[in-house]
């Protein structure tokens, strides 16, 4: 099927909205065509009192230069939760068509098509969190899913997907492959940003809220194919990223060493919990981690989670979610902190 064909038929049809800043694209004196006032009553560097760029094009150029994401391949979304929620929308019709979830993962993908009304299948990782490629092959082909979701590394298990397991399920599937690369820094696996290009039904997914220290900025960051491109632009907010965010992230961008040393303080400092967790008496085991979290199985998740709270630590109890009985998820905080969080575990 030809990406049209995949896309709903009223995304393919769709008017777009065109603001004025799409129109005209070069630098004016007076601009009298967007009923902005004249100018802000606050200290800002930049015209916080006009619109921002519909298309993130000075983003775009850093994230280009600091993250060889190819400028024309890629949109900026209000998170990559925006992104989610549009590849649903231009997709999938809601009451018909299906997305398939390689379980557990991250939460948002079902959130985001159950609000889309979009049907969601899951094949279940292995017990040791592996992607099991026969079965999602055989679900692919049962089910026909317009997106498959790959996670990597995944949410909340923590292990990478090998590169060539992501391509050949990428080959395999006929319609839309999402990777989801939000955690790639804190990993050593290669990114699936070159199956995008050789591959026009791959889409990419980043993110400025983990590794670069931005999350309430809200930058997500998505790398797809023309088509695709062209009907994210027509379906995103025209005005979805504000100038103080984008602000925020090209000063971020631009200061890549230190976003570098603090990647490898939190690999470090990873490591170090992995020892110190194995040592304690509530932890039954640390699963294997390439980002920025760890997935540890405790005797009791529930009143360990619990109990921590009660001395000031909240992690993320998973023990509900698929395969993950008992299974709190603790992110990788400070050298203070994750020794606070230690100290916490000693005392129950
Ligand atoms: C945190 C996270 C994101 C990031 O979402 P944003 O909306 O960009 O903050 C995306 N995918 C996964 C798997 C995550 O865990």
């Amino acid at each position: 099927m030809s990406i049209e064909e995949l896309m709903r038929d009223n995304i393919v049809a769709l008017e777009p909205y065109r603001c004025a800043r799409d129109e005209f694209e070069g630098v004016a004196e007076v601009y009298l065509d967007a009923n902005e006032y004249w100018r802000s009553y606050i200290d800002f560097p930049g015209d916080i009192n006009r619109y921002p760029d519909p298309r993130s094009s000075l983003l775009r150029k850093a994230i280009d230069d600091v993250l060889g994401l190819d400028y024309d391949m890629t949109i900026v979304g209000n998170g990559s939760d925006e992104i989610i929620d549009l590849l649903f929308r231009i997709f999938c019709n809601p009451g018909k068509d299906s997305a398939l979830l390689m379980g557990p993962t991250y939460g948002a993908y079902k959130v985001f098509a159950s609000i889309n009304d979009v049907k969601v299948n899951v094949a279940p990782l292995t017990e040791e969190f592996a992607v099991d490629v026969n079965l999602v092959k055989k679900m692919i082909d049962e089910t026909k899913p317009k997106l498959v979701f790959l996670c990597s590394p995944n949410n909340p298990t923590g292990n990478k997907i090998d590169y060539d397991t992501i391509k050949e399920i990428a080959t395999y599937n006929q319609a839309i492959t999402v990777v989801d690369e939000a955690y790639w820094d804190f990993s050593s696996e290669r990114s699936a940003s070159d199956l995008v290009k050789e591959n026009e039904r791959v889409v990419l997914m980043r993110t400025l809220s983990k590794a670069w220290g931005l999350a309430s900025a809200r930058i997500g960051i998505a790398m797809c194919s023309k088509k695709i491109h062209e009907a994210m632009y027509n379906v995103k907010y025209p005005y979805n990223v504000g100038l103080p965010s984008s602000t925020e992230a090209l000063k971020a961008l631009s200061n890549s060493d230190k976003v570098r040393e603090g990647v490898e303080y939190t690999k470090k400092e990873r490591e170090r919990l992995v020892k110190l967790l194995k040592s304690c008496d509530k932890v039954v085991k640390v699963y294997p981690s390439d980002a920025n979290f760890l997935l540890v199985k405790v005797t009791d998740a529930d009143s360990i989670y619990i109990e921590l709270q009660k001395r000031g630590i909240v992690v993320r109890n998973r023990s509900r979610e698929l395969n993950c009985a008992n299974c709190l998820r603790i992110t990788v905080g400070s050298r203070e902190e994750n020794d606070r969080l230690i100290k916490a575990l000693g005392e129950l």
